[in-house]
Formats: C-alpha cells, structure tokens, sequence
C-alpha cells in the first residue's frame, strides 16, 4: 500500500489507543478474560477507530499489529469496508461490525472477551417464556462500579443491573442484528452477553 497512514500507530504516549489495546490485551489475558487469539478490542478517538487484529495472541499484541477505520464509517458491506491504515500481514477483527453499531450509539471502547464467567452465566439464564433472556443481579457489592447508564452515575447495592443475553450464531459478524435489537431495548446496559460464547 502506498500510504498505509502507518504514523497513526506510532506514538510515545502510553495512553494513545495504538499503545493502550496492547497494554489493555495483555492485562485481560493475565485476568483470564481472553486466551490465545479469541475476544478483541477497540477504541474510539475523535474521528478513528483502533481496531485490535484477528489472529494475533492477545498477550503478544503490539502497536504495528493495530488496524485503523475512519468514523463515522458510511455503511458499507463488510468485505469493502476501508481501513486507512492495516497491518500488510494480518486479517481484521470479525467483531469489526459489532464495535461498530456500539460505537454508533455512543461507545467509547468495545472488548469481546470470550471469559469463562461470562460463558457459564449465559448458560444459567435460560430464555422465558419466549421472551429474550436477559441476566440480572443486585445487592452485590462490586455492582457499585458499574455506571447505571450514559450520564446517570454509577448503581448501588440495591439497584438492579441487566444485561441481555443473545442467541450465538456460527460466524461472529452475523451477531450484529441481535445486537443492534437488544442495545435498543438496553440502551443503559453497558454489556451484551452472547449465549455459549462470551460478552
Ligand atoms: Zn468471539
């Protein structure tokens, strides 16, 4: 590529998101959030999306690695969808279209974490009554950081926090249909879980 805009990713700051997805990748595989090369990461500055890659192991992760995407992004279809700047020998991120429509209504920062805890709660919660399943919790005190919803504070003990669980489809990218539903009906919920997959 002629201009592979590769000075988006080369900066000294530790903060800088071409810095920052590494340094985030390696502390949630030491928590155990992602193994190997499931889950991925992305952050919104201004007018770009840092994108962590497919196929790289989290914890080796390094800023040359980072895949970089205009926002807004017109829509379209995921096989033309254009970076600015891409790592010449790695593939882009299959959650791609799904940071996408959190970053479209106003996220900041994606993970998709492929955690064990996550996986077996979704196994918990079962769908009722033909209604989507949605995993709810309160009087526990570590809910007190988690934020109630954009600009609302934070919950406390007693509040109930709800995070909906959808179904997992067998390619990642035709999650975002489900995912656009239930983060219309949740608009305050900061996560959606994926049934036998992850969050
Ligand atoms: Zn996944």
């Amino acid at each position: 590529m002629a201009n592979n805009n590769d000075h988006l990713v080369q900066s000294d700051d530790p903060n800088h998101p071409a810095n920052l997805i590494p340094d985030l990748c390696k502390r949630f595989f030491n928590n155990g959030w992602c193994t190997g090369t499931g889950g991925g990461t992305s952050i919104k500055q201004d007018n770009h999306i840092f994108i962590a890659p497919s196929g790289v192991q989290k914890e080796m992760m390094k800023s040359e690695n980072i895949f970089v995407m205009e926002f807004p992004t017109p829509k379209y279809p995921p096989s033309d969808r254009k970076y600015i700047r891409k790592p010449l020998d790695l593939k882009p991120s299959a959650c791609t279209p799904l940071f996408l429509a959190a970053f479209e209504r106003g996220a900041g920062c994606c993970i998709h974490s492929h955690s064990q805890w996550c996986v077996l709660v979704t196994l918990l919660v079962e769908k009722m009554h033909g209604k989507e399943a949605c995993f709810e919790i309160n009087n526990i005190e570590q809910i007190k950081g988690i934020p109630k919803g954009p600009g609302k504070g934070m919950l406390g003990f007693h509040d109930t926090l709800s995070v909906p669980i959808i179904e997992n489809t067998p390619f990642e990218e035709d999650l975002t249909g489900a995912l656009e539903e239930a983060m219309e009906k949740y608009p305050d919920a900061c996560a959606v879980l994926v049934r036998r997959h992850g969050m």
